[in-house]
């Protein structure tokens, strides 16, 4: 009998909200006022009239674990995540360096999703997502960033992009517009 799909995730922008973040940390640590539709660049160098200097000060403040425990969930995900939970175990596979803060967040929005049915892997901003994906035996993957979409493409995993500003209309990739259709997709219920 063929096995079902096995799905993972990214998570910044795919199951917590950083453009949100990225917005306040803007506003509240260096006073300056940007709007998330205009982050049309995955690299925001590309898209917003900032200096690199600034641009890697203000994601490293956004990524800062006291901010990362203030990030909202998409809304649903908790909920989509949840339910999966009881069919597969949760995968989370994330671009940071350090799974901690992650790990933290998920134990207080999945609460009542045993600790055991999560798995978090950080493979850091250099790293590769495919090889631990293809060790877990993930068939799906949801994901943001498109050179990672298209990595997993050619190493036989189905990317599904969660719609940014920064991927919309680029791809050829099957895509999904909030939770909602994740929750359609993933658990075949609307
Ligand atoms: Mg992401």
């Amino acid at each position: 009998m063929e096995e079902g799909p096995r799905w993972g995730f990214d998570f910044d922008s795919v199951v917590g909200d950083l453009s949100e973040v990225l917005e306040r940390v803007a506003q509240e640590e260096f006073g300056i006022r940007i709007s998330r539709e205009e982050f049309t660049e995955f690299r925001l160098e590309k898209c917003l009239p900032f200096d690199e200097e600034f641009i890697l000060a203000w994601i490293s403040r956004a990524l800062d674990p006291s901010w990362t425990q203030r990030m909202r969930p998409y809304p649903g995900a908790p909920e989509v995540l949840a339910e999966l939970s009881g069919i597969q175990p949760l995968w989370f596979v994330t671009a940071r360096s350090d799974p901690g803060p992650v790990r933290e967040w998920l134990k207080v929005k999945l609460q009542g999703v045993p600790q055991q049915r999560i798995f978090v892997h950080a493979v850091g901003p250099f790293g590769s997502k495919v090889e631990i994906l293809c060790r877990e035996g993930i068939t799906h993957f949801v994901e943001d960033r498109l050179e990672t979409c298209e990595a997993l493409y050619r190493n036989g995993i189905i990317p599904v992009v969660f719609d940014q500003p920064w991927n919309r209309g680029r791809h050829p990739f099957r895509s999904v517009q909030s939770w909602d259709d994740l929750r359609g997709l993933i658990l075949g219920e609307k």
